[in-house]
């Protein structure tokens, strides 16, 4: 009997499952339930061969580098915090853009600190971004691990700085914070188990092509590390 593949397809609530419905749309997949009013954390969708799976965005890139999912929807930011072992990276999605970037107290003189060599505290969640980036700067920091509310951090003398994404700028402003670094750009990307990939080499072309016309977005050929 020729049973068509069944593809999963991981995807965090909110933001990317949102911007992700209508590339799969594009890709003639209807997602049969509403993740805000169902507790499912497995969702059925028009096409029998494909289903998605609800986890936190962080964990996106672990159950598509295990096997738990075929394939996933990751934000850059946390592709980089995890390594991207063992993912097939064919694609940036264009979507849930934002930025991560430093912030700081209104009243905190970030650059005379850092023109006069001082140790910075700052907080994050974004570890590996934050580490990498002051010390291709040559700027001496003491990295604290938080994971989430990373805003108060400079308001309860946490810390001087802190590492975030930022998309509006809303969230800093109405905690009296200011952008002082933008680090770098942030999109999400359409990551693939490179077992799946092979195994399942004809659906997951179908979907990567459907979601690259609908993202507008050239097919890279971005292997795994
Ligand atoms: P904003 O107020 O629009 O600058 O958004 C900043 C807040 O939203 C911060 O708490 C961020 O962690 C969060 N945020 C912004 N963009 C994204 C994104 N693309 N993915 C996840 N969280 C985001």
């Amino acid at each position: 009997m020729n049973t068509p593949a069944t593809l999963t397809l991981a995807l965090s609530k909110g933001r990317i499952f949102d911007e992700t419905l209508p590339l799969l749309r594009a890709a003639g997949i209807e997602v049969l339930e509403d993740p805000e009013t169902s507790r499912k954390l497995i969702l059925a969708t028009s096409q029998p061969g494909v289903r998605v799976v609800l986890v936190r965005a962080t964990d996106v890139p672990t159950y598509v580098q295990y096997g738990g999912a075929d394939l996933g929807v990751t934000g850059l930011d946390t592709l980089i915090e995890h390594g991207s072992q063992g993912l097939y990276q064919p694609l940036d999605l264009n979507i849930a853009r934002c930025r991560v970037s430093v912030a700081v107290r209104a009243d905190f003189d970030y650059a005379s600190a850092v023109r006069q060599g001082s140790r910075l505290r700052v907080a994050t969640k974004y570890v590996a971004i934050a580490r990498e980036f002051f010390a291709a700067k040559g700027v001496h920091v003491d990295l604290i691990k938080l994971y989430g509310s990373m805003e108060l951090a400079p308001l309860t003398g946490l810390a001087d700085a802190i590492v975030d994404l930022v998309s509006t700028g809303n969230t800093l402003r109405a905690n009296d914070l200011v952008e002082v670094e933008r680090i770098m750009d942030i999109s999400s990307r359409l990551v693939v188990n490179q077992a799946s990939f092979k195994l399942k080499q004809a659906p997951i072309r179908r979907l990567i092509e459907a979601f690259a016309q609908a993202a507008g977005a050239p097919q890279g050929e971005s292997a795994a590390s």
